[in-house]
């Protein structure tokens, strides 16, 4: 990945945040989402995670007992298959 630093190139090229509208610099800009700035990103990023982070406290607590007898089960499970060489990332959205 190209990464020049064109200080004195003249005009930076700027683009508008679709969320925020502010416009940057494309160095306020991540790559991948192209169109949401780092700020906007990141904060939807940590909200994310914060909400998920909730919603599983809240479904561990609403249902405590059965969370647990599921994770005994998943840690036998486990413990009775050997992990796989071939670690697929499951974290899809
Ligand atoms: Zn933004």
């Amino acid at each position: 990945m190209p990464s020049q630093h064109t200080a004195a190139a003249g005009q930076e090229e700027h683009r508008r945040c679709s969320r925020c509208q502010a416009r940057k610099p494309l160095s306020g800009f991540y790559r991948n989402p192209a169109s949401v700035c780092k700020a906007c990103h990141n904060a939807a990023t940590r909200l994310a995670g914060e909400v998920r982070r909730a919603a599983l406290a809240q479904l561990v607590r609403a249902h405590q007992a059965e969370y647990l007898r599921l994770l005994a089960a998943e840690r036998a499970r486990r413990a009775a298959i050997p992990e796989p060489v071939d670690g697929v990332g499951g974290e899809a959205a």
